[in-house]
């Protein structure tokens, strides 16, 4: 699983780094979200998913190594 983030769409709701921190973070300059990691391992992809469909900007997608990206926007 590889995560890609659109800073553009990102409203800074903090909401992924409230679920998964120790994948995203949040810019101290400008509030919007920043990766920690984009692979994060095959334990959290369930919990990425799950963030990846409540992000109320659909700044987030995923994209499995052998499916089409996902985005919930
Ligand atoms: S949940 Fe979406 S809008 Fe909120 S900080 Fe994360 S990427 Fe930005």
């Amino acid at each position: 699983m590889e995560i890609r983030v659109d800073r553009d769409r990102c409203a800074g709701s903090s909401l992924c780094v409230s679920y998964l921190p120790d994948v995203f973070d949040q810019s101290d300059d400008d509030g919007k979200v920043l990766l920690r990691t984009a692979e994060p391992g095959a334990d959290a992809a369930q919990a990425v998913r799950g963030v990846v469909t409540r992000c109320p900007t659909g700044a987030i997608t995923v994209r499995a190594r052998d499916a089409q990206e996902v985005r919930d926007a």
